[in-house]
């Protein structure tokens, strides 16, 4: 497993990678935020170990840059600062797990090898499908340049599809991902949450991205097609065997 570790202080520097080269780790050290950007792009690591405080950019910049790039090494953010507005900003920003100093080299390694584990799949900060993009922590959507007024259901549901593009999603799984127990209603709000959702993401467009699939559920496609109806319809018709008696509208 090769890590590269970004750390300006000389004396922590030594002490990480002399410790992770001890447990069988390749280890390579970068002192500053923009090394740090291209050796990662350079070189495929197992992990990266982040200095949040860094001369030229700092971690978070760091972090942003490679996932923007499409590098998915899993990323431990290491600082000084306790603030949990920084831990946030560090999580939402990419990094995968988060180490406040001054930390035991024990835990360190612990935390490390729990992000080898996952491995360096891709888990984008901000999702995008097509023409659309989602942001989950700045709860923020748009098609293109434009921003989507969403409610917290409808963005719960986008965001559900947009983390399982061109899959069919049937009606259970969208009720079980997006509301919980106290729901008592039918899959048939799934539709109206749907229609509510193409309103505002596919017909201002023209486009038809969010389709049914007849008897199965919903599918958001990698690209939108035009939509052949040609504009805004009322109501969209539930794909067989929905009941209608459900409740006019859960609380979101
Ligand atoms: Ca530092």
């Amino acid at each position: 497993m090769r890590v590269l570790v970004v750390e300006d202080e000389k004396r922590m520097a030594t002490l990480l990678s002399r410790g992770l080269a001890e447990d069988g780790y390749a280890v390579d050290v970068v002192g500053d935020g923009a090394e740090a950007v291209w050796a990662a792009t350079e070189v495929s690591y197992d992990a990266i170990v982040l200095d949040l405080m860094l001369p030229v950019m700092d971690g978070f910049e760091v972090c942003r840059r490679l996932r923007a790039a499409g590098r998915w090494a899993p990323v431990l953010m290491l600082t000084a600062r306790t603030d949990v507005a920084d831990r946030i900003k560090g999580l939402d920003v990419g990094a995968d797990d988060y180490l406040a100093k001054p930390f035991s080299f024990g835990e360190m390694t612990a935390r490390l090898r729990a992000l080898l584990r996952r491995g360096a799949t891709e888990r984008p900060a901000v999702l995008a499908v097509g023409e659309l993009r989602l942001d989950p922590a700045a709860r923020q959507a748009w098609r293109g340049a434009v921003e989507l007024e969403l409610s917290p259901k409808e963005f719960a549901i986008l965001e559900l599809f947009m983390r399982n593009p061109r899959q069919v999603l049937s009606r259970a799984r969208i009720v079980e991902h997006v509301w919980d127990f106290a729901y008592d209603g039918t899959s048939n709000v799934v539709d109206q949450y749907v229609g509510y959702l193409r309103r505002k993401v596919d017909r201002p467009f023209g486009v038809e991205q969010l389709e049914t699939v007849r008897g199965a559920g919903y599918r958001l496609r990698d690209t939108a097609t035009v939509d052949p109806t040609g504009g805004p319809q009322t109501g969209d018709p539930p794909a067989g065997g929905t009941r209608r008696d459900a409740p006019a509208g859960p609380a979101v």
